[in-house]
């Protein structure tokens, strides 16, 4: 059992999750580098210290919850923060990280900590209801322990293989819930443009074999309700299909589906701003669809 976790970046994921934790009874100290992320934390009676040294000095877990791998390796090997919590550390790097970066972090903190990597999928939806699912990567004993922080998060927890699993299996999601998106979005500009209603489009759509999770979810709730309100930015999509398409070309394939996605969606990002929320690629792609 967890006698300190702290808990780094309290952002759209972060701060829900560090919530239910609080909840379940689990001792967390937050931290975020971003103050009003900070003062939100703790007007969510969330303890939060002003600096990553307070928050990780004598923890037994490391929840790390940042935009990606290279911000957890800056800050968790910066000033050898990571030497503060105690030797035997478990490392929970629920970032959707690439699994090369894992690794190297893995190397840099070992024997000191050891790394599960445990990124998420369900969105902020499901961040705060407590049930996201979880795909995690490292070695058996770690990941036991931290079993109950990951079950009062998670409705589901698939034990993917050794470090840098689950993060592979991140991307690989992504990159299908990406295309997923792009998917539906065009065939609303396509069917729409014949002359079908956009509510017909996705009715038809999720009642029958096109149906997918930006169909059944995201178009209704996110894109035709005009509130673009996921809480998932387009710079973290297109980061996380672009890691996918890395992995490929690390493994020598060529997959000619993951190339264009990633394309499609680095040129949203580069178009509207990495801060848009993804949804919203809507809007780009029909707008360059004319
Ligand atoms: P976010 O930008 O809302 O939160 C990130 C937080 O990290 C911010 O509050 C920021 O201030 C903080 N931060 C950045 N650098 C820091 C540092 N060096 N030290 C301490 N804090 C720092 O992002 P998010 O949407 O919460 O996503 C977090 C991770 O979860 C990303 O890897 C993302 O891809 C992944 N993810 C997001 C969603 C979603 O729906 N938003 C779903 C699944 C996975």
């Amino acid at each position: 059992e967890f006698k300190r976790i702290a808990f780094i970046g309290l952002g759209q994921m972060g701060l829900p999750m560090a919530k239910n934790l609080v909840a379940g009874g689990f001792p967390v100290i937050g931290f975020d580098a971003y103050e009003q992320a900070r003062v939100a934390a703790a007007g969510e009676g969330i303890e939060v210290v002003s600096s990553l040294n307070e928050a990780v000095e004598g923890a037994d877990c490391i929840i790390t919850m940042l935009p990606n791998g290279k911000i957890v390796q800056d800050a968790v090997l910066g000033g050898d923060a990571f030497l503060k919590a105690n030797a035997g550390a478990v490392l929970l790097e629920m970032s959707s990280s690439a699994p090369t970066d894992t690794r190297v972090l893995s190397d840099k903190v070992s024997p000191h900590l050891r790394v599960v990597d445990a990124p998420v999928s369900g969105g902020v939806k499901r961040a705060v209801s407590g049930s996201l699912t979880i795909m995690a990567g490292g070695e058996t004993e770690a990941l036991n322990q931290a079993m109950p922080v990951l079950d009062c998060l998670a409705s589901s927890v698939f034990a993917c293989g050794p470090v840098g699993a689950g993060h592979a299996m991140k991307s690989i999601n992504n990159f299908v819930s990406g295309a997923g998106v792009i998917a539906a979005v065009e065939a609303v500009t396509l069917g729409t443009a014949f002359g079908l209603s956009a509510d017909t489009i996705i009715d038809v759509l999720n009642a029958s074999s096109g149906k997918n999770n930006a169909t059944d979810v995201k178009m209704k709730q996110f894109v035709l309700s005009g509130t673009f309100a996921s809480g998932f930015a387009l710079g973290l999509m297109a980061k996380d299909i672009g890691i996918a398409a890395e992995l490929a070309n690390d493994l020598g394939l060529n997959l000619s589906g993951l190339k264009q996605t990633s394309t499609v969606w680095n040129e949203a990002a580069e178009a509207i701003g990495n801060g848009a929320d993804h949804t919203r690629i809507y809007e780009f792609l029909a707008k360059s669809s004319v």
